[in-house]
């Protein structure tokens, strides 16, 4: 089976005649193709969503709400099938890839209020019978380009909101897992989008490049590592088109000495393990404050890791699943055997990990680094993969240089009793979403997500409030009626007497 794409509408078969594959990563086995647009696939794409623009703009927002509340039900009807087709092709476990459904319908739970969000302001006589008054409209045609890590959720951090504004669509999602984003979209349409409100077009670099750099094309949202959203921050702004380009992270858990040691470890083993660590929100380094806090917990990562039941994600018993490729595994053992040789001690080695009855799956172990140094490679670079770092350093004072100085700034996390300490953390560190005793601070669908320094290129958070602001534009209404206006020419500025 090949995967094509949606465009005005309908499913439309691939005519460019190149695919990928898609594997499913438990089994190492390709189980269906995936069709990558050529630019004038990509051209009809943008030009479906242009075409249905203004209709879609000029439509009430409670309208365009009513197909939110009506996707919301669609979504929740579908979750456990929308949930499969993420473990297929993703690798990653049941209940996480559920877990992900959820937070996604938090978007389409706050769109469904886009009335409410797209009200103005308005001032009643800034001058004699002068009133002024705000209205937030559409940009056009919006595009949305995912990554592989999150197919379902990520979508629907964009198009929602995007729709809910009055915008048209055109998303890209991974070619590596594009299952779960087409019945996505089929659900949307399904839901009451108009032909040309959303489209979908399956690709690689070639169909990316059209959609960045298309005139038709107004605002460019992405999800994706760091020198990909650089590259597309950079071209989609040459371009003249609106961009937020969220990429790749090195998230820090500080454990201070009066944090509860067992629940530091819990969280840390799901932060770092969870989804085989591919989430941009994964903890990858725990930075545990005195040798004594280091040792303990170490030793009890340790303990924990030699359960973690490692297995194909639709097994109801596996806590891990594989990664997402064959070449991905590759990369990720690779940064394994250079942090042996830069010196940091592999405390616990997964790299050799066989799960019995999937011999082909790219499946690998936990792997546990302790006395990682700031120099070394597997700390400065994102792993994305099944490897925690132990860093330790003398005082809090240190844990904050260490964040503070590293290139990403996505998530971060502070494990303590003291409020006094977390609350100093919180104002000084320098990263976008911080949690206090919370390993993985993702803002709810009601505040908005984004990095700080090279995690997020861009002005705009994604959803929430900043994306109801990066989705439309401010316009500022001066009216005055003939009774107020004065008799002949004035030469000064306007002064709203
Ligand atoms: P990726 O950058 O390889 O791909 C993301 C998207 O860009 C895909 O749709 C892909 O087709 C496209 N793409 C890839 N190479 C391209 C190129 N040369 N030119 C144009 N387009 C290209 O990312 P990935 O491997 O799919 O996802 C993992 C990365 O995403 C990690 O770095 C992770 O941290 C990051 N991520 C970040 C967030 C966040 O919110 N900050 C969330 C999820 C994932």
């Amino acid at each position: 089976m090949t995967v094509g794409h949606i465009i005005n509408g309908k499913p439309v078969p691939g005519t460019s005649g190149r695919h990928g594959n898609v594997y499913d990563p438990a089994s190492g086995q390709v189980t269906k193709q995936v069709a990558l647009a050529s630019q004038a696939e990509v051209s009809a794409a943008i030009a479906a969503a242009a075409d249905a623009f203004p209709g879609w703009a000029a439509t009430p927002p409670a309208r365009r709400a009513k197909v939110m509340f009506r996707l919301k039900q669609l979504v929740e009807e579908h979750a456990a099938e929308l949930a499969a087709l993420v473990t297929a092709e993703h690798g990653k476990v049941l209940s996480d890839a559920m877990g992900s459904i959820a937070r996604a319908l938090e978007i389409v739970d706050f769109a469904c209020g886009i009335p409410q969000l797209l009200k103005g302001e308005h001032s009643d006589s800034v001058g004699t019978g002068i009133d002024s008054y705000t209205l937030r409209q559409p940009l056009g045609v919006c595009v949305g380009i995912t990554p592989f890590n999150f197919p379902a959720m990520v979508p629907m951090w964009m198009f929602p909101l995007a729709v809910s504004c009055g915008n048209t669509f055109v998303l890209k999602p991974s070619e590596r897992n594009p299952s779960a984003p087409m019945r996505i979209a089929e659900l949307a349409i399904e839901a009451g989008l108009p032909p040309g409100v959303l489209n979908v077009v399956n690709g690689d670099k070639e169909a990316v490049d059209a959609l960045i750099s298309s005139p038709r094309v107004a605002a460019v949202s992405f999800v994706g590592s760091t020198p990909i959203a650089e590259y597309i921050h950079r071209t989609a702004s040459a371009h003249g088109k609106r961009v937020q380009a969220l990429g790749g992270a090195k998230n820090h858990a500080v454990v201070m000495p009066d944090a509860d040691l067992d629940q530091a470890a819990d969280a840390l083993m799901g932060a770092a393990y969870g989804s085989a660590g591919e989430r941009c929100m994964a903890i990858s380094v725990g930075v545990a404050v005195g040798d004594e806090v280091a040792d303990a917990l170490v030793a009890k990562l340790v303990e924990r890791l030699a359960r973690l039941r490692v297995l194909p994600g639709t097994d109801p018993k596996a806590e891990m699943g594989p990664l997402v490729t064959k070449e991905h595994l590759a990369r990720v053992r690779g940064y394994v055997d250079a942090g042996v040789k830069e010196g940091a001690k592999l405390v616990v080695d997964g790299r050799a990990l066989a799960v019995p009855g999937a011999k082909d799956g790219f499946f690998m172990g936990g792997c546990l680094f302790d006395r990682v140094t700031p120099e070394m490679k597997i700390y400065r670079e994102e792993i994305f993969g099944p490897v925690l770092s132990i860093v330790r350093v003398p005082n809090v004072e240190r844990a904050l240089q260490l964040i503070n100085v590293h290139e990403y700034g996505n998530g971060t996390a502070i494990f303590t009793r003291d409020g006094d300490v977390a609350r100093e953390f919180v104002s000084r560190v320098q990263a976008g979403m911080v949690g206090v005793n919370v390993p993985i601070p993702v803002p709810v669908g009601y505040h908005s997500f984004g990095g700080w320094k090279r995690s997020l290129f861009g002005d705009h958070s994604i959803y929430g409030a900043e994306g109801v602001h990066f989705y439309t534009r401010l316009k500022t209404v001066t009216s005055r009626w003939p009774s107020a206006v004065s008799k002949g020419p004035e030469f000064v500025f306007p002064t709203m007497k």
